[in-house]
């Protein structure tokens, strides 16, 4: 395979000889001149209008009652849990093909992951295997899903929108439903991205999503918490901001919570992100099609969003033949300014998970050996 044709190709796209990151932030709107404006306030920290103004906009965008802002997508995530019941002890069911932070949350709480497999066409949870787990190990007993093997409680269900592609969440869904488990979305990588019209992150009774440097928009650092439910938002925003109870001078907290909030000046960068997420997305989808037509006349594939979904293209991946090749295209464009990364290990493999149970894992080790993702950025 000449590896030396798909780098060429990559820096004529990126219009450059120079190094090429795999995703790198664009600032080109209002960041300055809100972050001035934030400064100049003083209100740099944990209160100010630029933390509400983007939880006003946040949940008009994927079309929620709320969202709740957090200091990142892991702590969003790990808060999500907590609202949807997860505790000491209990299981939650994830993908074993994602970034460390979901399996991490889930055990930040003293719960432990159980993985199912991924489909190969969206890279996200397969309601099949899901299904499939259910039925071999679980029973319903007074409106919980009790796990037979070891008499635990498993509390929710934890899919990923991998790369932006989203999963078969409605599906996922109903199986949730009938089996007591709460739906916990990591859309930590799929703003933007919609399945059936609907937004990622938003089928659940909560969902996460980041904003990392690397993500589709940055506030540098940062995440939130998004549902319909007032109940949920109200305890998002009291767990997340030390549970102290609003007074004009008492320090009253009412439970042991989390320093979780967004602050001030991360808000500001990101409200300025968000008003040009529209253009980024047209960006990327752009950038989708030329990926595709090139890759069409090679014997890579590049991944498509699947069907009955939007995808937002967050990283853009192609599927080599084997772990060989993978190695050596990983290697070539590495070596020659194309920054290139492999999908994640799996979680099964890392020491931390490799005793939690799980079924077979048929393609999401196939995936791993043979998705690359390669450079994301907007061009712009
Ligand atoms: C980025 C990401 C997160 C959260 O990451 P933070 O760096 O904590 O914002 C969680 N899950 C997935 C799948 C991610 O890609």
């Amino acid at each position: 395979m000449n590896y030396e044709l798909v780098t060429q190709f990559i820096k004529q796209t990126f219009n450059t000889d120079h190094f090429i990151p795999l995703h790198e932030p664009r600032f080109i709107g209002n960041e300055k001149a809100y972050l001035n404006e934030c400064i100049d306030s003083t209100y740099v920290s944990s209160v100010g209008k630029f933390v509400d103004q983007f939880e006003a906009e946040f949940a008009r965008t994927v079309g929620t009652k709320y969202a709740i802002a957090t200091v990142n997508g892991t702590a969003a995530l790990h808060v999500s849990l907590l609202l949807a019941g997860v505790s000491n002890g209990d299981e939650v069911i994830t993908q074993p093909l994602t970034f460390i932070a979901t399996a991490n949350a889930i055990s930040y709480i003293g719960a432990s992951p159980i993985f199912v497999d991924v489909d190969l066409d969206t890279m996200g949870l397969s309601p099949q295997s899901l299904k499939h787990f259910l039925e071999q190990n679980c029973d319903v007993v007074q409106h919980k899903c009790i796990n037979r093997t070891n008499g635990k409680i498993i509390k929710a269900c934890v899919p990923m929108h991998t790369f932006g592609h989203p999963c078969r969440i409605d599906e996922i869904k109903s199986i949730c439903d009938e089996w007591h488990l709460a739906l916990v979305e990591d859309a930590a990588e799929s703003l933007g991205s919609y399945y059936r019209g609907q937004h990622t992150g938003t089928f659940g009774c909560v969902g996460a999503f980041s904003f990392n440097g690397n993500k589709i928009i940055t506030s540098g650092g940062g995440g939130v918490i998004v549902t319909n439910d007032e109940a949920l938002a109200k305890q998002a925003k009291h767990i997340t901001t030390t549970a102290k109870i609003p007074h004009k001078w008492e320090y009253v907290h009412d439970e042991v919570a989390y320093n979780y909030r967004l602050p001030n000046l991360n808000a500001a960068l990101l409200c300025a992100q968000l008003e040009n997420l529209e253009k980024f997305l047209t960006n990327k989808r752009v950038l989708a099609s030329i990926y595709e037509r090139f890759f069409a006349d090679t014997t890579m594939t590049f991944v498509k969003e699947p069907e009955n979904s939007h995808s937002n293209y967050w990283l853009q991946s192609i599927l080599l033949e084997n772990r060989a090749q993978r190695d050596e295209f990983l290697t070539y464009t590495n070596e020659n300014d194309v920054m290139t990364r492999p999908i994640w290990r799996l979680m099964t493999k890392l020491d931390m998970f490799k005793e939690c149970q799980h079924t077979d894992l048929h393609n999401a080790l196939f995936l791993e050996d043979r998705i690359v993702n390669i450079p994301s950025s907007v061009r712009l």
